[in-house]
């Protein structure tokens, strides 16, 4: 049984399906420009969720997604680390 029937859903970047955070990662963009995954959902900035598999990544990876979201040119790096959290 749902214990919490307002939960808010946020939009995966690539497949833009909308889920529940814990089913995202978050990559969070601070006015720095600094941009990293933030694992606690709790980090300052601009964020934006992308689905916690590996199908989405790759399609993010792929359309760009994180340029997208952000507007500004992203280090490829980031997406080696969300592939490392995937695991
Ligand atoms: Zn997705």
């Amino acid at each position: 049984m749902l214990k919490n029937t307002n939960v808010s859903l946020r939009m995966c970047m690539a497949c833009r399906e909308r889920k529940q955070k814990e089913q995202l990662i978050r990559v969070v963009k601070q006015k720095e420009g600094l941009i990293f995954i933030d694992k606690t959902g709790k980090a300052d900035g601009r964020g934006a969720y992308v689905c916690n598999n590996l199908e989405c990544l790759e399609l993010l990876r792929k359309k760009r997604g994180l340029e997208r979201s952000f507007k500004c040119k992203i280090d490829g790096l980031i997406y080696d680390d969300l592939e490392k959290e995937l695991g």
